[in-house]
């Protein structure tokens, strides 16, 4: 027996067609189960044709493009306003990235808000685990001071002699 498309049965097509979640396999499954008769996902597809239902693409982002979209803003992320920290005003909710030379009277810590349990703010912590650049080009000494991270980490107990 033929599958009949009354009006209701139309309705429920062209609801579960917008949706992307149902594809024409399943919403002839459902159909079958609902109304007892024969209905298969090509009858499902032709009708939804012949009513000239189009159906919602899945978004051609992938999962790696936005993930790599989020990564990129990350490094775009502008420095934090120089809050001048030293180790006094250092709380388990600031930036301890160090800057400057812990030799110089200068020195001081980024100080910015950071994530509850996080040594940095957002800026310092993608700093943090971004790929070290490669050595020698136009500006990269420069910026390599600006970030200066003394070996064995970034000091939490050293204290600027002034
Ligand atoms: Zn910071």
């Amino acid at each position: 027996m033929a599958f009949k498309w009354t009006d209701e049965r139309v309705a429920k097509l062209e609801m579960c067609w917008a949706d992307k979640d149902y594809s024409a396999a399943r919403i002839a499954k459902e159909m079958r189960k609902e109304t007892g008769e024969q209905l298969s996902r090509e009858a499902v597809a032709g009708k939804a044709n012949r009513l000239g239902l189009s159906k919602p693409t899945k978004s051609s982002v992938t999962r790696q493009q936005r993930q790599e979209e989020r990564t990129e803003k990350v490094l775009e992320l502008q420095p934090p306003a120089d809050q001048g920290a030293t180790i006094f005003s250092l709380t388990a909710r600031t930036c301890r990235w160090p800057i400057g030379d812990p030799r110089d009277t200068d020195f001081h810590f980024c100080g910015a808000d950071s994530k509850t349990g996080q040594p940095y703010c957002d800026y310092h912590a993608a700093m943090a685990y971004r790929p070290p650049k490669a050595k020698g080009g136009d500006g990269a000494e420069e910026e390599a001071d600006h970030v200066h991270v003394p070996k064995g980490g970034p000091l939490t107990n050293h204290l600027p002699n002034s």
